[in-house]
């Protein structure tokens, strides 16, 4: 306990505890108070430390974003949580990801038994997030360089998308690629200040069922390589 209070400890164990206890205190929001059993069992295996440069990994099962290089981040693991809550992945899953990263939220999807397309604008970030996901045994995901906006269409239609940079509005290209009944979830709003959490569900017609989640602040998605 004294420890924890001393930062110095945060374990995987601990990185849950908080998860749950963000997750129980922003229920009413969410409309997700408790995440399910797959999902909080998938941030406790899969190895955050592993994802996080050398300097951060004493940090690395802090419940707070950190950095990655290239004035990028390491997702906040709650937030990680709740997107994967929110897109409700079952196993077997077509799912797209903009915004690799380090391959953090790749690692989490694929340990749910999705199929995972995941792209990155930062081609360097992209390289070392695919040899970090086939070194860790994630062979159901591809990782490739590119711009996001405009979706992996030769791998539509998808039963979720996930966009970890937050956009102005959402792109009209990644609704075009979810199936009936799939979600998009994505931070929506300006760059640099609070954006807002949403979930879309695309319905038959096509036109979709949008809910405002939470308010969130992710790095901005960009247009073309950084
Ligand atoms: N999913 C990551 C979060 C990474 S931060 C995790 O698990 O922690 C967001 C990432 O989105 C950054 O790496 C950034 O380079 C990338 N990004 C920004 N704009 C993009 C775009 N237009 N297309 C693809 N990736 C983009």
């Amino acid at each position: 306990m004294l420890r924890n209070l001393l930062g110095a400890s945060a374990t995987a164990d601990t990185m849950l505890e908080a998860i749950a206890r963000d997750a129980q205190e922003t229920g009413d929001k969410t409309g997700r108070p408790v995440f399910g059993d797959a999902v909080m069992d998938t941030m406790h295996t899969v190895p955050r430390a592993a994802f996080v440069p050398e300097a951060e990994k004493p940090f690395a099962y802090e419940n707070r974003p950190l950095p990655i290089g290239h004035g990028q981040t390491i997702s906040q693991p709650f937030v990680v949580a709740l997107m994967t809550e929110l897109l409700d992945v079952e196993p077997g899953a077509r799912i797209l990801e903009v915004g690799t990263g380090c391959g953090y939220q790749t690692a989490i999807l694929s340990e749910l038994g999705a199929t995972v397309y995941s792209v990155e604008v930062v081609a360097p970030l992209a390289t070392a997030a695919a040899a970090r996901l086939k070194a860790l045994g994630y062979t159901q995901a591809t990782v490739r360089a590119g711009d996001g906006h405009a979706g992996w269409p030769e791998e539509a239609p998808f039963d979720g998308i996930i966009v970890t940079a937050a956009a102005p509005s959402v792109p009209a290209a990644l609704v075009d690629q979810l199936r009936p009944g799939g979600r998009l979830v994505i931070p929506v709003g300006p760059a640099g200040a609070t954006q807002q959490l949403q979930r879309l569900e695309r319905r038959a017609d096509g036109s979709c069922e949008a809910k405002t989640v939470l308010p969130v602040a992710f790095v901005p998605l960009t247009r073309g390589p950084a």
